[in-house]
Parts: structure tokens; sequence; C-alpha cells
């Protein structure tokens, strides 16, 4: 078996979407990619609910989403409000800071959500210019209520912006940028998009390019959405040179995603979810994102006396590669992405992997009864 990419990204890439890589290179200004590049940005479109909106594609990891997200709507001094679910989530506060605004953060206790009513109350205390939200945090697997937060800002504070932080979530969870109000998102190619790193998709609404082009100075050249914008209108134009080949891997995955159908896929990753949690409980590996579990990863608590690196090291000799837990987590936890390409079919060889690690160790597991919850959960 080949190695099994068991990490929340990035995660196994097909094929197919490996062989458009490895495609002759063409002229980033032709037709040929011009029609590559609008089809490719009309898929992000749909996935981010974002009709309405403007999309863009640009090469850099998901930290440039972010980075481009908030240079173009924050002016140095302005308050942003950081909903954080963890790891990912306290990253805006070090952007943010970077950049000079004045932060006031919500911050949740490991696995939990930062409550609507703090939220109410923070944004009734003080005016912010943006919030921001991370849709799924990939340290914790904390799924936030976007649809919720979003309708809550509106209510009380119609004018700030709402950024969202899509990296762990799109294309495995629903997102509805226009229909809920969301200002700015974006994601990275490596997660649930199944793609290799190197690209961030971002969409930006009209009230946020309004924003940009309010500010006293762009803060970013290579992340200036107003430098951008043309492109996106026609991508026959130039202003950086696009990762060509990697466009080519997108348009590949978003149009078999596309072809899947879009709920299909986010019907995938519930079950698959639905599926290794069921197994791994009766395993004793408690799931710590307990209110609001993402459907793209988990992260799972070691039963007693199961050591961290032993464990992942000998699954990893077993093909299975899982990633270790962040901060005050590590070493407690594990992390394991069921996003993208990933078959129920990979993911039941995982589990076995798993079973057979832990036979290993000299823990006594009912395998037959984990294997069968799996298949029927
Ligand atoms: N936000 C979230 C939720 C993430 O999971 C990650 C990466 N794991 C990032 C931002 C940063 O993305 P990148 O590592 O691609 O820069």
């Amino acid at each position: 078996m080949e190695k099994l990419l068991l990490i929340p990204g990035p995660t196994p890439v097909s094929n197919d979407v490996l062989d458009a890589l490895s495609e002759k290179t063409i002229s980033h200004t032709s037709d040929e990619f011009a029609k590559i590049f609008s089809s490719a940005l009309n898929s992000i479109k749909v996935i981010f609910g974002a009709k309405h909106s403007t999309p863009f594609i640009i090469a850099g990891s998901g930290t440039l989403g972010m980075e481009i997200a908030l240079t173009n709507i924050l002016d140095d001094g302005e308050n942003l409000l950081v909903i954080s679910h963890g790891f990912f989530g306290d990253r805006f506060v070090e952007l943010g800071n970077a950049l000079g605004a004045k932060i006031d953060i919500l911050k949740s206790n490991a696995g939990d959500t930062v409550s609507f009513e703090e939220i109410r109350i923070k944004l009734k205390e003080n005016h912010y210019s943006a919030v921001t939200i991370t849709h799924v945090d990939t340290s914790t697997g904390v799924l936030s209520d976007v649809k919720r937060i979003t309708e809550i800002i509106k209510e009380v504070s119609s004018d700030t912006l709402v950024v969202v932080d899509g990296v762990c979530a799109t294309g495995g969870v629903e997102e509805k940028m226009d229909e809920w109000g969301v200002d700015v998102i974006f994601t990275g190619s490596q997660k649930a998009i199944a793609v290799p790193p190197g690209l961030t998709m971002l969409a930006f609404s009209q009230r946020a390019i309004e924003k940009r082009k309010t500010l006293k100075k762009s803060r970013t050249y290579y992340g200036d959405i107003l430098r951008w914008i043309p492109i996106i209108e026609d991508p026959h134009r130039y202003f950086a040179t696009p990762a060509v080949n990697m466009v080519f891997a997108l348009e590949k995955s978003l149009e078999y995603i596309m072809n899947f159908g879009l709920d299909n896929y986010f019907e995938k990753h519930r079950s698959l979810s639905r599926k290794i949690r069921n197994a791994m409980k009766l395993l004793d590996f408690e799931l710590l994102a307990k209110n609001s579990p993402a459907p793209t990863l988990s992260v799972f608590k070691y039963p007693e006396g199961i050591n961290d690196v032993d464990f992942r090291g000998l699954l990893e000799k077993k093909e299975v590669v899982v990633a270790s837990a962040l901060g005050e987590l590590k070493g407690h936890y594990f992390r394991m992405g069921h996003m993208g390409s990933l078959t129920e079919e990979e993911l039941f060889v995982a589990l076995k992997r798993i079973i057979e690690v832990l036979e290993d160790m000299g823990i006594k597991v009912n395998k037959g009864k984990t294997l069968e919850i799996f298949v029927e959960s």
C-alpha cells in the first residue's frame, strides 16, 4: 500500500490531479489558460456560495489568504475582533498585530466554542471594523457556526465586515458567503479541495472591495486585490505570473468535485467523519470537539497509557500518517484528517492499521465490533 496521508492537510492527491501538474506549461496569457483559469474561478464561486462576490486564485499558502483578507480591509489602528477556537484563530491575532490593528480576542477552551452571547456582548461593547471566524480550527477540530455568528454581527453591528478562514473547511462543509453575508472568505488548495499546497483561493464581497478602495494606504503589493481584479475580469491580462500548472491541477480537482456534486461531497465528509468517530469511540479514543465537531478532521484523545510518538511512529510504519496535536494538546491527542479525495475504503484500511498498532502495543480491542461499527455507521 502507498503511504496514506491522513494529516489534516496536505491531503491525498489523486493521480489525475497529479498528472495535471506535469502537463506542458503554457503561456499564462493564452486563450487556453484564460479558459482554464476562468473555469476554476467559476467553480470557486460555487464552492464558496459567492455568486455575487469576486473570486481570486493566487499562488501562496492559506496564510497568504489570511494576510490578503486583512490587509485589504483594515487600515492601521482599526479595531478587529478575533473569535478563536484554537491555534489558527490565534494566528489572526499575530497577523492583526503585525498590521497594527487594535485587537480583542474571544477564545474558547480547547474543543469548545465561543458562545453566541459572548460575541453579542463584545460587539455591543466596542465597534469593530472586522470580525474573523475560523470556520474549522485545524488544531481542535471545532466547526464554527458561521451562519449564526454572521447573523449576530449583522444584528448588532451591520457595518462590521465578516472574514471567514475556510482553509480547513471549504469544500468539506457548506459555505454560503452571499446568503450569510460574509465579506471575505479564503481557503487553501491542500485540504478538502485535494490539490497539493501552493494556492490560496479567496472571495471578496462588493462591500469588502469598497472598503479596500477607502484605505489610506495599501500595505501589500502582491496581495492587493485592486491589482488582481483586472486579471479576474480578463485572465488574458497580466499582473503577476499565476502558478500555471497548479491552476491546471486545481481545475482538474474542481471539475471532479462539481461532477461528483457539491452536496454529495459534503455528505461524503459527514459520512467519513461519522464512521471513523464511532469506530474510534469503541477503541476508547475520545473526540476533543464534543459540541461542534467538524466533518473534515478529528482530534482524538489517547486512552491511558498510549504514548503519542510510539503510536504515530508504529502507524507510520504501517503506511498511515496522522498528525500530532498542537500546543497544550500535544502528546495527549492526535489529529486525523478525513477530507478531500479520501475514500471510505482507504479510511477503513487506516482503521484496520490503527487496530493492529493497538494490538501490537498489547491493548485489548474488540476488532470485529469496531470494524462492524465503521461499516454500519
Ligand atoms: N487556517 C487554517 C484553519 C489552517 O488549517 C491552516 C493550515 N493548516 C492555515 C490557516 C494556514 O494555512 P497554510 O499552512 O497553508 O499557510
